[in-house]
């Protein structure tokens, strides 16, 4: 029976991926959006708010004017079980720092337990030995740690606040949980010229991966690396070097839930403004989250990204 069950979510989430590919593939050409398939990518925020003030980040810098809040493990389980059988992969976090919230591991074990993978990506900071293990327990398939220095002057160049020894130890804790444990660090002036040190700590850490990201900036600012192939803009600009391309994978097949339950495009929307509508107040059902993607706001935001992304001001600051 169990089988039986499985094969048929596997048949069913194959040929909602294979919807979805078509959808973007239509959307690109026709330039505006043709929906078929449901997005099988998500993003659910566990908490809204962060115990460090990195430079870039706007919520760490309370610029996003949200009241800070956790979802409750209820909420979760309603969020969840709406993107079911299609959703295969949801990332544990969006602008807070995740580990905040202390119900996260339920949440993980909820997921796995209805054949969702997961991951969490944290700066680190409350990776203690049980909460690793917690995690590990749970089935969590990815946790992603920001290391964005080689050491702790470094470190605290970007992520004001934090502490690197602290973060060590997280790794440390992490890796000796048996956790899949890949260290992130930014491209910035501070970090470019040190990516073999970098890579060094990882290695003797134990990490599985050890990834170089571009940094994402919003203004002008003395970490923006001097190497251009380590930025994503052109030198001296806040100019993306790709160019903007009418179209969008990200929002045909995934979606963003937050806190409070609205259902947000992507990840660049960081205070919610382009929000479908709010999952949580329409009920949390299957029926709520189908009505909310294909409501006149969501088509008429999806049909701009296709058309005419360069009018919509998160679209122009993303690598998409
Ligand atoms: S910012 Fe725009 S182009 Fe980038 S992922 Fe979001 S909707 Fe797509």
């Amino acid at each position: 029976m169990i089988r039986k069950v499985l094969s048929y979510h596997c048949i069913y989430r194959c040929i909602n991926v294979a919807k979805v590919i078509f959808s973007y593939a239509a959307s690109a050409l026709c330039h505006k959006y043709i929906g078929i398939g449901t997005p099988f990518t998500a993003s659910i925020e566990p908490a809204n708010y962060c115990n460090l003030r990195c430079r870039q980040c706007p919520t760490g810098l309370g610029m996003t004017d949200r009241q800070k809040a956790k979802m409750t493990i209820e909420d979760f389980k309603k969020t969840l079980d709406a993107m079911l059988p299609d959703v295969m992969y949801v990332n544990l976090y969006f602008q807070g720092e995740p580990l905040l919230n202390t119900d996260v591991p339920e949440m993980v074990a909820y997921a796995t337990k209805h054949g969702v993978s997961t991951c969490i990506s944290t700066n680190g900071h409350f990776l203690s030995q049980n909460m690793s293990e917690r995690l590990k327990q749970a089935g969590l398939d990815r946790l992603i740690i920001s290391l964005d220095g080689a050491d702790s002057e470094s470190y605290s160049l970007y992520r004001t606040g934090g502490n690197f020894d602290t973060v060590i130890q997280g790794v440390k804790y992490a890796v000796g949980a048996g956790l899949n444990v890949e260290l992130q660090c930014l491209l910035l002036s501070s970090t470019e010229n040190r990516k073999n040190e970098i890579l060094e700590i990882g290695r003797k850490l134990g990490a599985d991966r050890i990834t170089f990201k571009t940094a994402q900036f919003y203004s002008q600012d003395a970490l923006m690396p001097a190497n251009e192939h380590h930025s994503r803009y052109k030198k001296g600009t806040l100019e993306l070097k790709r160019g903007l391309r009418n179209r969008c994978w990200r929002i045909i097949s995934s979606i963003v839930i937050n806190t409070e339950g609205e259902v947000i495009p992507c990840c660049y929307d960081k205070k919610g403004l382009h929000s479908y509508g709010n999952l949580l107040k329409a009920g949390g059902t299957k029926k709520a989250l189908c009505d909310i993607l294909n409501s006149q706001r969501a088509i008429d935001f999806k049909n701009r990204v296709f058309s005419n992304r360069k009018c919509i001001q998160i679209c122009t600051n993303c690598t998409e």
